[in-house]
């Protein structure tokens, strides 16, 4: 299972939040849905697998089990999502997809500074303050989530139904399918604030203290011999100079972890390709 109850904070946390914890308790996780011992698995930071939770092989969970059940139904409901709309499903299922982006923390709206854009990120930003008062029924049965890792798992998982409503409060568009988009391989100014996403190369990340720098991918052009060779490309620079030391680490496992399914994945000779999504700011003078 991806997540469990922490049996102290009786909170549900994700098993690749486990990343940031300095020490895991092994003894310290139960299932959400009926209270069974679940232990911690892959979360150890040199692992380069995704964390996850198991339960002892001798143990079943409680025969109604709703984690049980869910992790059944979900796996079938993610399969039929890629050939075509789940959405009466999803609709009524809190979790599999976001109705928006809620974050635990306060921080002040980041102005974006991109001229011309003052209308559409304040208007973004009434739209999002309204939220708490929108009673249709869509918005009572599918939850908001407070990180974007969710929301971005559910546009890969159902691509028939990205026109469901998403609201990430900064970010224009109002829809999966509006407030995603992909970087062209051709460098250019991305005025819009959105969630981006670009395929994760297999190339190494760099890093100091002041950012872990991400490559991209971008244009490409010929070498004097004529042998194509990357010419201008992105790069994703997060500024990490007050994170803690825990805090880099979950970020930097989780990168490589989807760096190295994706190597793995060639090697099976499977199509799956990693994407990194990132909310940013793109450099005024270098974009
Ligand atoms: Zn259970």
């Amino acid at each position: 299972m991806e997540s469990a109850r922490d049996k102290r904070t009786r909170e549900i946390v994700e098993a690749e939040d486990l990343w940031l914890l300095d020490s895991v308790d092994t003894e310290g996780y139960v299932c959400w849905g009926c209270g069974i011992t679940m232990h911690p698995a892959a979360w150890e930071k040199d692992k380069k697998v995704r964390a996850y939770f198991k339960k002892k092989r001798h143990i079943q969970h409680h025969h109604e089990c709703d984690a049980d059940a869910d992790a059944d139904a979900e796996s079938t409901v993610i399969r039929q999502g890629q050939k075509a709309s789940v959405r009466n499903i999803l609709d009524s299922a809190p979790g599999l997809m976001p109705s928006g982006l809620k974050l635990i923390e306060n921080r002040p709206v980041v102005e974006l500074g991109f001229s011309g854009d003052e209308s559409k990120s304040s208007s973004t930003r009434s739209a999002s303050s309204q939220s708490g008062e929108d009673n249709s029924p869509e918005r009572q049965s599918r939850r908001q989530v407070n990180a974007i890792r969710n929301i971005c798992r559910a546009f890969i998982r159902f691509p028939h139904d990205r026109g469901m409503s998403l609201n990430v409060p900064g970010i224009s568009g109002k829809i999966y399918m509006t407030a995603f988009k992909k970087l062209r391989n051709e460098v250019q100014p991305y005025p819009e604030p959105k969630i981006f996403y670009a395929p994760l190369l297999w190339n190494k990340f760099t890093e100091n203290d002041e950012n872990l720098i991400i490559p991209l991918s971008g244009e490409w052009g010929e070498d004097e011999s004529g042998k194509p060779k990357p010419t201008r490309s992105y790069q994703i620079y997060i500024d990490w100079a007050s994170w803690s030391k825990a805090k880099r680490t979950v970020v930097r496992k989780e990168l490589e972890a989807a760096r190295t399914e994706a190597i793995e994945a060639k090697g099976k000779g499977l199509k799956d390709k990693a994407w990194v999504f990132f909310i940013c700011e793109q450099h005024a003078a270098n974009p």
